[in-house]
Parts: C-alpha cells; sequence; structure tokens
C-alpha cells in the first residue's frame, strides 16, 4: 500500500518492503516513511551513532538512537 504523505518529506510515496527489523515499531515505520527518506535516516544512523558514540549493545544506547529516528523522520509520539 503506497504511503499517502511521508511524515518527513510530506509526499506520496512508495512503502518500504524490506524487512527492517524493528519490532513493534515496524509497522508504524513502513506506514509513514517513504523510501528515500528511510534511505536518508540509514545514512544518517551511522553518522549519528558515531557522533553521539552510541552503544547499541545498551538500553540507553538503543533508547537515544530511537528518539534521533523519532524527530529525524518526524514520526508521530506515541505511548510506549
Ligand atoms: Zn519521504
Amino acid at each position: 500500500m503506497a504511503i499517502d504523505q511521508c511524515t518527513r518529506c510530506g509526499k506520496p510515496g512508495d512503502p518500504i518492503e524490506e524487512p527492517l527489523y524493528m519490532g513493534k515499531i515496524e509497522p508504524l515505520i513502513k506506514a509513514h516513511v517513504c523510501v528515500p527518506c528511510w534511505a536518508e535516516w540509514a545514512n544518517q544512523r551511522v553518522i549519528i551513532i558515531n557522533e553521539l558514540r552510541l552503544n547499541l549493545g545498551e538500553a540507553d544506547g538503543r533508547k537515544q538512537l530511537k528518539d534521533q529516528m523519532w524527530t529525524f523522520l518526524s514520526l508521530p509520539q506515541q505511548d510506549e
């Protein structure tokens, strides 16, 4: 199903087809983010991990990365 309006670029777009291994937030990402914007995040993710020296082996590092992703993609706020 195509995306009506991507939360990052605001345009309609093709949905992400590949598995993202994001667990329960994966359907939300796929419903809101187009393929080019996800590719942008994939690049930005590497930069952020290096700049903030995130340790993804720790829950805190993973949470920080998720927060950064939420902001970057302008995903809708949700209750945890
Ligand atoms: Zn987009």
